[in-house]
C-alpha cells in the first residue's frame, strides 16, 4: 500500500526544502523528493544569496559554508563595444543607506555554491523532522476525485498526501502532469551560460575583498556578472539581460558570444589573471524570466512555488529568495488546508492571492515597463551615448584638471542640451514605470481616503439619526 504523508515536496531546491521545513516545524509529516543524489547537485555552480533572505529567514545568520564570500560592494564596468571593450565609466559602491531594512544597509550579498547551499536548506528542513529521499525522480501524479493526491517515482513507487508542492524548477514535471502548464512561452525563458573557475583564496581576498560582484555592462555585450566565492569565480551571461534585450530587440545575439567577449575586456581578464582563475566548468541552465506576476500557479491538491511557478523577478532575474519565500508561503497554506481537509481549488486560491500582496508579488509591478529599459541598454547608439554623457559629466567637469576650472564646470548645460533627445527617450521609458509603481501608493491612499469618508459619514449619519441606530453601539448610546 502506498505510504502517506500531509504534504509530498518534489525538489529539494531553496523552494522545496524551506517549504518542506515550515511544514515540519508545525508539525505535518512531510515527504521532500530529490531526483539527484544530494540536493544542489544539478544547479548552478556560484550564486549570490541577497540580503533580503537574511532579513526574511533570520536563522540564516548562523549558517556558515567554506565557499561564502559577503559582499558588501559592487563594481559596475561600462565598456565600450567590442573589439576594443574599453573601460569607459566604473562605478564602485557600498550599499545605499536610503535601503529600508539593516542587513540591507550592511551588505548586498552573500555568494556561495548552490551545491553547499542546497544541501544546508534541505538539512534544515530534515532537522525539523521532514523525511528526505534522494535519487528519487518524480515522473506522475496520482489523481482522486479530479485533484492531486500524491506522486509517483520512476520505478513505481507511490506516495498519497492531500496537497502536493511543486518544487521541481524550470522544467517543472509537476506544472505538466498537474496540467498546469505544458511549457513555456519562448518569450517567458531564457538560457544563461556560465563558466565557473577555481581561484586563489588568498589572492581573491587581496584583490576582490568585499567586492564580490563586478557586472560588465556595454553595447554589443549587453550585460554580464563577475561573481566571487570564498575561493571559486562565477561568470554569468544574461544577469542583466543579455538574452533578454537580444530577444525584446529580436536580433540575433548569442549570450555564449558575448559571454565569451567580455572575457576578452581587459578589465575582466586582468581580474581573472589577478586572481588565478582556471576555468573548471561551462554550463547553461534555463530560468523562467516572465515580466508579468504568473497567475496559474496552483490547482485542487497542488501549488508551484520557485522557478516552477516563474517567480524570478523582472529584472535580474534573481530567484532563490522568491523560491524560498513562496515555499514558506504555499506551506502554510498547505498546513491550513489540511486543517480544514480542503485541499480544493478554492482552497489553494489563499496561495496566489497571498503571494501577489507579498513582496514577491510586488516586484513585478512595472516589469513590462522595466523590460522597455532594457530594450534600451541593448541598443547600441543609445547605451553608447549615455555612458559617454556620463563620462563628460563626471570626467570633462569634476575630475577635469587640464583645463581651467570655470570654463570646465561651464560644460554642464551644453552636455545636458546635447544629450537631450537621448535623455527624453529615458524619461519616455522611465514615466510608466513610475506610474505603475505609485499607482498601487495612490490607490492606497484612495482607499484610506475612502475609509476615513465612510467613517466620518458614519458618525454624523450616528448624530442626525439619534436612537434609529437600533442595535449599534452608538444608537443604543444615544
Ligand atoms: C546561471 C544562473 C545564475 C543564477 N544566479 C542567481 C543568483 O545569484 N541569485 C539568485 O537569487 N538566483 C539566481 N538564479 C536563479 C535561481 O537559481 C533560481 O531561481 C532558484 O534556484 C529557484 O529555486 P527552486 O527551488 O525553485 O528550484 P531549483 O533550485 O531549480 O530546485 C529544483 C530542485 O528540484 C529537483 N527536481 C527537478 N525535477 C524533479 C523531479 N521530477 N523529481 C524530483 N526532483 C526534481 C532538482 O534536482 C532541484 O534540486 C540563477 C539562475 C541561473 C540559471
Amino acid at each position: 500500500m502506498a505510504e502517506s504523508y500531509d504534504l509530498i515536496v518534489v525538489g529539494a531546491g531553496p523552494g522545496g526544502s524551506i517549504a518542506a521545513k515550515t511544514a515540519a516545524e508545525s508539525g505535518m509529516k512531510v515527504l521532500l523528493l530529490e531526483r539527484s543524489r544530494t540536493p544542489g547537485e544539478k544547479n548552478v555552480s556560484g550564486f549570490g544569496l541577497t540580503s533580503k533572505a537574511y532579513r526574511d529567514f533570520p536563522w540564516l545568520k548562523k549558517m556558515e559554508l567554506p565557499s561564502m564570500r559577503v559582499c558588501r560592494k559592487c563594481v559596475g564596468h561600462f565598456l565600450s563595444p567590442p573589439p576594443e571593450l574599453d573601460e569607459r565609466v566604473c562605478l564602485y559602491s557600498g550599499p545605499s543607506r536610503r535601503i529600508s531594512y539593516p542587513e540591507g544597509r550592511e551588505f548586498f550579498t552573500v555568494m556561495m555554491l548552490r551545491r553547499e547551499f542546497d544541501e544546508y536548506l534541505a538539512g534544515e528542513a530534515v532537522s525539523a523532522g521532514a523525511e528526505l529521499r534522494t535519487l528519487s525522480l518524480v515522473t506522475g501524479l496520482v489523481r482522486e476525485s479530479g485533484r492531486v493526491a500524491g506522486v509517483l517515482l520512476e520505478g513505481g513507487d507511490e506516495f498519497r498526501a492531500p496537497v502536493v508542492i511543486g518544487a521541481d524548477g524550470a522544467l517543472s514535471a509537476v506544472a505538466r502532469l498537474a496540467g498546469i502548464r505544458e511549457k513555456w512561452r519562448p518569450d517567458e525563458v531564457v538560457s544563461v551560460c556560465c563558466i565557473d573557475y577555481s581561484a586563489s583564496r588568498e589572492r581573491l581576498d587581496w584583490v576582490i575583498d568585499d567586492a564580490a560582484f563586478h557586472g560588465f555592462f556595454g553595447p554589443g555585450i549587453g550585460g554580464n556578472y563577475f561573481m566571487c566565492m570564498a575561493e571559486g569565480v562565477h561568470l554569468g551571461g544574461p544577469g542583466v539581460g543579455n538574452s533578454l534585450v537580444s530577444r525584446l530587440n529580436r536580433r540575433r545575439i548569442k549570450p555564449a558570444r558575448e559571454l565569451l567577449d567580455t572575457i576578452k575586456a581587459p578589465s575582466c581578464r586582468n581580474l581573472l589573471k589577478a586572481v588565478d582563475a582556471v576555468p573548471r566548468e561551462w554550463q547553461a541552465h534555463l530560468l523562467p524570466w516572465l515580466d508579468r506576476m504568473p497567475t496559474n500557479i496552483f490547482g485542487p491538491g497542488v501549488m508551484l512555488v520557485g522557478d516552477a511557478a516563474g517567480l524570478p523577478e523582472p529584472i535580474w532575474a534573481e530567484g532563490v529568495w522568491q523560491a524560498m519565500y513562496s515555499g514558506r508561503l504555499a506551506a502554510e497554506v498547505a498546513l491550513e488546508a489540511v486543517d480544514e481537509k480542503d485541499a480544493s481549488h478554492a482552497s489553494m486560491r489563499r496561495y496566489l492571492e497571498r503571494l501577489e500582496k507579498s513582496p514577491v508579488g510586488r516586484d513585478f509591478i512595472g516589469g513590462t515597463q522595466m523590460r522597455n529599459l532594457f530594450e534600451l541598454l541593448g541598443d547600441e547608439r543609445f547605451f553608447g551615448e549615455l555612458t559617454e554623457m556620463a563620462v563628460d559629466l563626471f570626467v570633462a567637469m569634476f575630475m577635469n584638471g587640464q583645463e581651467v576650472h570655470s570654463e570646465a564646470m561651464a560644460r554642464f548645460l551644453p552636455i545636458l542640451a546635447e544629450n537631450l533627445p537621448v535623455l527624453m527617450e529615458v524619461g519616455r521609458i522611465y514615466a510608466p514605470v513610475l506610474l505603475e509603481a505609485y499607482s498601487g501608493a495612490v490607490r492606497d491612499k484612495l482607499q484610506l481616503l475612502k475609509g476615513l469618508g465612510a467613517i466620518f459619514s458614519g458618525m454624523a449619519g450616528t448624530a442626525q439619526g439619534g436612537g434609529k441606530g437600533g442595535s449599534q453601539p452608538g444608537g443604543e448610546a444615544s
